[in-house]
């Protein structure tokens, strides 16, 4: 039994998880703290784009992925 707030938590968490990176060759997650990360939608050249881990060094590559939702409601409130 889990209560409302420690599910948001964990949903947080997974969000948070699934919009980091993470280095393949020794799992460290990578800082985004000079918005390194590349983005597609900015009109980036297409493919992975490379990448060194900041804690072993070794060179990686990452490709964006965005995925798109929709909202549907009734009328605009239930919409938004
Ligand atoms: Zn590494």
């Amino acid at each position: 039994m889990s209560t409302f707030e420690e599910r948001m938590q964990k949903l947080m968490a997974e969000k948070e998880e699934r919009e980091s990176i993470r280095c393949p060759w020794c799992g460290a997650k990578k800082e985004n703290d000079d918005q390194q990360y590349p983005v597609s939608y900015w009109g980036s050249e297409d493919g992975p784009a490379s990448m060194e881990c900041g804690s072993c060094e070794k060179e990686f590559f990452v490709k964006e992925v965005v995925s798109r939702e929709y909202v549907v409601g009734k009328d605009e409130v239930s919409a938004a």
